[in-house]
């Protein structure tokens, strides 16, 4: 089990790296858009936001999620994330969600969905990294 000294060295590094896989951008979960993800989106792709929450998502109860393609990818990917850097806010956040924050053997049930995700790492290290998404994402 790494140390928290170890894990200091490279925060980031010691807890997640993102191989790209993509399988978290497939199925039919759910990749909420607020409003600022829908502004931001929609000036990347040269859309308006109306236009972009019409041909882009769909509702799920009267919250605007990502639409998919037909094999349940996002509309968004095509061998990587086409939208990138501008992802919402939710993908922008993953692993480093608010329920570690309140239960940490999330983290341990998340590494079997996520092979970017380390097994047995620092609970500190990862709920520093939770605190900094959220006061990263509110600002
Ligand atoms: S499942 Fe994990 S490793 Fe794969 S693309 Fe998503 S975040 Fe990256
Ligand atoms: S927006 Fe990008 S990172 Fe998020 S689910 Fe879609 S393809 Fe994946």
């Amino acid at each position: 089990m790494p140390s928290d000294k170890d894990a200091e060295k490279a925060p980031g590094d010691s807890v997640f790296v993102c191989s790209q896989c993509g399988e978290c951008c497939i199925g039919y979960g759910g990749t909420f858009v607020t409003n600022q993800d829908i502004e931001r989106i929609s000036a990347y792709i040269g859309t308006d936001p109306r236009g972009f929450v019409e041909q882009f998502c769909n509702l799920s109860g009267d919250r605007p999620v990502l639409a998919q393609q037909d094999d349940g990818h996002c509309v968004f990917w095509d061998k990587v994330c086409t939208i990138h850097p501008v992802k919402p806010q939710m993908c922008r956040k993953w692993p480093y969600i608010e329920s570690l924050l309140i239960d940490f053997e999330n983290w341990n049930i998340m590494t079997s969905m996520c092979p970017g995700m380390k097994k047995d790492v620092s609970s500190r290290v990862v709920k520093d990294w939770v605190k900094k998404m959220i006061s990263c994402t509110e600002s």
